[in-house]
Order: structure tokens, then C-alpha cells, then sequence
């Protein structure tokens, strides 16, 4: 990663700034003058918002649920949820406190100790929550698993893990585990989370209406130190096998102080994160922070359908919502007219994680909402948002933003001796580094101790992401370490290749990979999926091609152009660009446990399309 230059083309920065004036926004937004609020933060301080336990230490459950049962918000609705078949249910804090104790008291009476591990494979059902806080109430560690995971993913990572408890639904049950079950010799229990007319009892679990109908809501959170080991998170395994970061409970100030200034919540607010808890922001997000604000979480159980989503955000009146790319480019497909029609009065703020947003993104939340997507920047390993655009500043298109109060980032280039020197030029690629010392810093990989020891060097810890910094101090993500280009001495990001490409009218989504080439090294080869009412053809290609160099200058345009029907992502949503390098150059295909969506040529014709779900790669046994 030595000699990091800038490759040629701004492509990104063509984009004009969206200017924001904070005296109009209303209500005030917590992060106004970004300087000033960075000079006198400390986590110390930030800490005072947080209640901590009775007799001192920290608990993340405490902090979300238990303490404001106790206070003015006992009867405030905390998890507001809208079922698949359309049912609701309201839990207010008093409410999720109760049976969160009462399941704590349940995992005691299996005799699960503080610190094992408490795996949850289920929807998102009103159980998911009730269960993850009540195991972080007696001090287990709780990992959620996506529930669309097949069974191998499921028992690799239990295995890992080494969990206990499980907790699923007999479907699942019945699908994914009870034909692995042998070869987890760790899991003692498995509670079944059942339906009405699933009252066969299964041979070896526990039904969960059983097991917390004589359980006590009483129970006492034990003594936690922020040190304690709270959640264990798989990462997305974008790039190879996931791997397993471990968390404490003292990651909730991060948690509040991110609701804080990235998402700006406020008491009234209405916020929905429509990431899956079995994914890092799903549980940081879509439990954890807008609960340790006191706010109306809104849960929805069914998955993405655009036209549904317009229809929650107007009639729940969604005031904070938190999505990923994936979601915006399908969104984008639609093309904003799909947005009219419905009153979006209500909505103020939305944001955006998991992949680089490309400026075609922001702008089309413009576009459609009135309102820019706000892009962040983290990972399964910081536990939070590390880096935003926050509500009160200026967005310029295709940045991730500044890093938040109490985050010290830094472009950085390794050292040969293993040191790192930090690049202080802008707009100068480097590796993306973190200062040590966050509260949601992850405290480990699962059983690779020396993998962890490896993303630290001096004070830094190092990201894997490639990025620079403009004078400004906003930060621009280049590509993943191991997907940049290296063409004719140029090092080229991925992503200003495909935001150049996805300007281009007829393009949905693109991915480019670097291909061998004897004599440039590596040329930019693209993969492309085109908008509906878009057929790929001979000329399209040549236009495509135009586009990008006109755009990007025939260094760094694609020399190649495949149009795919799909673009294969991972569970998460990711593209997997490695997938599509490996079968490019036919290599052994890798981990694809988190593989989703697969791609398809176009050339295969009508029964190219999405795979049947029980076709699935992930899914298979
Ligand atoms: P694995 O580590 O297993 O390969 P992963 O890195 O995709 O998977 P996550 O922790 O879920 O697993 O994702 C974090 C990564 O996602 C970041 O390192 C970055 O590459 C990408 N990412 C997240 N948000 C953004 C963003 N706003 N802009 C650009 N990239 C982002
Ligand atoms: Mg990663």
C-alpha cells in the first residue's frame, strides 16, 4: 500500500455542494458549530448522560430500557412494530423493561452465567428485542444472526462462538438447526419463540411461552463493568470470512453520543433503521441508540418493498430514517415519481451506511424527498458511526463526512517497519485510520487474537478502507484496500469509477474490478446492471465507454463492460466485488456464507433473474 498518489480525475468533486443553513433547520440540530463541539468534547463528559447502574459500571440494557421505566418515559413507546401481515404492537419502556427482566430471570433458571453466549436467529419479531435486552440484563453475550442465514453459516458461527442458548422460531428450527444441532456440542438450550397454531411441543427445546410464564420481572442487573463483553458481531464477509468482533457494554456512549450529533435525534422523534439486528447497524441502530434516546423506535418486520417503505415513512410519519445504499439504488430504479403522492411532511433527516453512497444517491434523495441522504462511515469493528455528515453541514456529494466529536481519523501510510506516518496533504489516498481509545472500539476478532493485534499500529487502528481527506476535513472514501486498481502506475478507487458510471442514465448499479493485464498491470473492468426499460446491446457498451472517459480520462475509465442482470452482494447488501474478480480470472470462489443475491449474465435470458430463494447460495445446507 506504499506510494499511494491521486489518481487524476476528481469525479466526484464535480458535484456541486449542498449548502445547509442551520438557523433554518428546526428543531436546532445537536451539531452546529462542528469546531467548537469538537474542542470541548471528552467522553468523560459525554458520559454524564448516561445514568450508569445504581452501584456504578455500565450496562447497555440499563441504559436503553431499564432507566427510563424508572423515569417521566416509563409509559413512552418505545418499540413501536408493524408486523408482516400488517398486526401492531406497541411496547412502551415500563413494558420492554418488564419482559426483558422476566426473560433475564428465564436464562438464569436455565443457568446460563454471565458471559456466555446467547445467539438469536429470528425475524424481527417483538422477541428479538425483549430477548437481547434481557440477555444483556444478566451480563450473556448476545449475537444476533441473520435469519435468512442456511445452516452451514448458522453452525459455523455458533461453533465460533461456542453459544449456549439459542433462541429461534420452530420454522427455523425445524429448517436450519435441527440437522447441525449434533455438531454443536456448546449448545445447551434452544428456546422456540412459537406462533398461535405452533403448539406442537419439538423434541429437544424449550417453548418460550413456557419458559418466561414463571420467570420473575424482578431481577436485579448485576454489577457490569464497561469492560464487560456485551455483543459479538459477524462482519459482512465482503471481503473473505467473516469474522467474529467482540464488543463491551461501555460501546452504549458511543451509541448515545452518535444518536446524538450523526442522527441528530430529539425526544419526539420518530426513527426507523430498516437495517436487520443480525447485521452491526441493526442492533447499534435499530435497537440500541434510539432507545438509549428515548425515542420511538419503529420496527418493521417485512422486507424491502419501495413502495411499502413510502407508505410507512408517510403514514407512521417518520421524522429520522437510517437506510444503506442497496436500498436508495433499488429506490433510484423506481425513479422519483414513485416518492409523489405521498405526504413526507414529517421526515427531516435521512442517512445512509454500509457502502459508499455515490453523489447519484445523495442527489436523488434531493430528487425524491427534498432532502439530501446524509452518508456515514463504520464498521462491524468501531461498534458506531465514526464518520458523518451531520444534519447542520454543508454535504458535498460522495463524501462520507467528518469524523464525529471524540473520533480522531487520519489518513495514514504503513511503514515497512510496521509503523505508521499519518499523510497531512489533502485529497492524498492513504489507509483510513481511527485513534485508539473509543468506547465501541471492537476488543477482539473471535479466536484470532493475532489478526486483531495486526489492525493496530502505533496509537491507530487501521480500517482496511482507502480514502483521503480534502482541506476541509471531509473525508472520501477510495475502495477497500484489497479492491483498488493498480493500472500504468495509477492506483485507482472503485467508487469514483462507478459513481462516474451510475451518471449515465441507463445504469442501476456497477461494480468494477481490476483484471491482469501484461502490460498495465491491472485495467478497470465493469460490471453493470441497467434500469428497467434499458437493454444491454453493442452500442449501449460504447456509450457506456464514452461516458466514463469523457468522465474519468482513459486512465482510469473502464477498458471492459459486462451488463449483468444482478451484481452478487452479501446478505448485508454489499457488492462483493472479490466474487467477481475471483470468477473473472477463475479462481477459487472464496467464503460465500454471506453471499445473497448471485449475478447473472444478461445473455441467459428470461430465466435470468433473482434465485429462488430455496436456490440460494447462502441457503444451502
Ligand atoms: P468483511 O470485513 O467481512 O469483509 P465488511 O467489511 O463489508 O465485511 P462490515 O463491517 O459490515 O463488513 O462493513 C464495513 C465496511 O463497509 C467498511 O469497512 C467499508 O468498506 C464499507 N462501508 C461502510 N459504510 C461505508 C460508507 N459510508 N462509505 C464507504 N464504504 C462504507
Ligand atoms: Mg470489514
Amino acid at each position: 500500500m506504499a506510494g499511494l498518489q491521486e489518481t487524476g480525475v476528481g469525479a466526484l468533486g464535480l458535484w456541486p455542494r449542498i449548502r445547509k443553513d442551520p438557523a433554518m433547520l428546526e428543531p436546532r440540530p445537536h451539531l452546529v458549530d462542528y469546531a467548537a463541539v469538537r474542542a470541548s468534547f471528552s467522553w468523560e463528559k459525554a458520559r454524564a448522560a448516561l445514568s450508569g447502574l445504581p452501584g456504578g459500571g455500565l450496562n447497555i440494557a440499563h441504559e436503553a430500557v431499564h432507566r427510563h421505566a424508572q423515569g417521566p418515559r416509563a409509559q413512552k413507546t418505545a418499540l413501536r412494530w408493524i408486523g408482516k401481515d400488517g398486526s401492531r404492537h406497541e411496547f412502551s419502556y415500563a413494558q420492554l423493561s418488564a419482559e426483558a427482566r422476566r426473560f433475564a430471570s428465564a436464562l438464569r433458571s436455565l443457568g446460563a452465567a454471565e458471559g456466555e453466549r446467547v445467539f438469536l436467529l429470528l425475524g424481527r419479531v417483538p422477541e428479538l428485542y425483549v430477548a437481547m435486552f434481557g440477555a444483556l440484563s444478566a451480563k450473556a453475550v448476545v449475537s444476533p444472526l441473520f435469519s435468512a442465514f442456511g445452516p452451514e453459516p448458522i453452525a459455523t458461527r455458533i461453533g465460533m462462538g461456542q453459544g449456549a442458548v439459542l433462541i429461534t422460531t420452530p420454522e427455523l428450527y425445524r429448517r436450519k438447526v435441527e440437522g447441525i444441532r449434533a455438531n454443536l456440542p456448546s449448545l445447551r438450550h434452544v428456546v422456540l419463540v412459537e406462533r398461535a397454531g405452533e403448539a406442537e411441543p419439538v423434541a429437544g427445546t424449550i417453548r418460550w411461552s413456557e419458559l418466561v410464564s414463571g420467570a420473575s420481572p424482578d431481577f436485579a442487573v448485576p454489577p457490569t463493568d464497561a469492560e464487560d463483553l456485551a455483543l459479538l458481531h459477524f462482519t459482512s464477509g465482503t471481503t473473505g470470512r467473516p469474522k467474529g468482533a467482540v464488543h463491551v457494554h461501555g460501546a452504549v456512549l458511543t451509541h448515545y453520543v452518535t444518536g446524538l450529533y450523526a442522527l441528530d435525534l430529539h425526544e419526539e422523534d420518530i426513527f426507523w433503521c430498516t437495517a436487520d439486528p443480525g447485521w452491526v447497524t441493526g442492533t447499534s441502530y435499530g435497537v440500541i441508540a434510539p432507545l438509549v434516546h428515548g425515542v420511538i423506535n419503529l420496527v418493521v418486520e417485512a422486507e424491502f418493498d419501495a413502495q411499502s417503505w413510502y407508505g410507512i415513512l408517510a403514514s407512521e410519519k417518520v421524522t429520522v430514517w437510517y437506510t444503506a445504499p442497496t436500498a436508495i439504488r433499488m429506490m433510484m430504479k423506481l425513479g422519483a415519481e414513485a416518492v409523489r403522492g405521498y405526504d413526507l411532511s414529517a421526515l427531516r433527516f435521512m442517512a445512509s451506511v454500509g457502502e459508499p453512497l455515490n453523489p447519484e444517491g445523495v442527489m436523488f434523495g434531493v430528487e425524491a424527498f427534498g432532502r439530501p441522504f446524509h452518508d456515514n462511515w463504520w464498521q462491524t469493528e468501531t461498534g458506531g458511526i465514526m464518520i458523518a455528515n451531520f444534519a447542520a453541514m454543508d454535504v458535498k456529494p460522495g463524501s462520507m463526512g467528518r469524523p464525529l466529536p471524540g473520533i480522531e481519523a487520519a489518513i495514514v501510510r504503513r511503514e515497512p517497519d510496521g509503523s505508521v506516518t499519518q499523510i497531512e496533504e489533502p485529497m492524498v489516498e492513504g489507509e483510513l485510520a481511527l485513534k485508539k481509545g473509543w468506547p465501541s472500539m471492537f476488543r477482539g476478532y473471535l479466536g484470532e487474537e493475532e489478526r486483531y493485534r495486526k489492525c493496530f499500529a502505533d496509537d491507530w487502528y487501521l480500517t482496511g478502507d482507502l480514502a483521503k481527506k480534502d482541506e476541509e476535513g471531509y473525508f472520501w472514501f477510495v475502495g477497500r484496500a484489497d479492491d483498488v486498481i493498480k493500472s500504468a502506475g495509477h492506483l485507482i478507487g472503485p467508487f469514483e469509477v462507478e459513481s462516474a458510471l451510475m451518471e449515465h442514465p441507463a445504469v442501476a448499479e456497477a461494480a468494477v474490478i481490476g483484471k491482469p493485464d501484461p502490460i498495465v498491470g491491472e485495467v478497470v473492468k465493469a460490471f453493470v446492471a441497467l434500469k428497467p426499460g434499458f437493454a444491454a446491446s453493442e452500442e449501449l457498451r460504447r456509450d457506456l465507454l464514452g461516458h466514463a472517459r469523457k468522465r474519468l480520462g482513459p486512465a482510469v475509465a473502464p477498458k471492459e463492460i459486462d451488463f449483468r442482470d444482478n451484481l452478487p452482494r452479501t446478505r448485508s447488501g454489499k457488492i462483493m466485488r472479490r466474487l467477481l474478480k475471483a470468477r473473472e480470472l477463475g479462481l477459487p470462489e472464496g467464503d460465500l456464507s454471506t453471499l445473497e443475491s448471485d449475478e447473472r449474465p444478461v445473455a441467459q435470458g428470461p430465466a435470468a433473474g433473482p434465485l429462488p430463494a430455496e436456490n440460494r447460495p447462502g441457503d444451502r445446507p
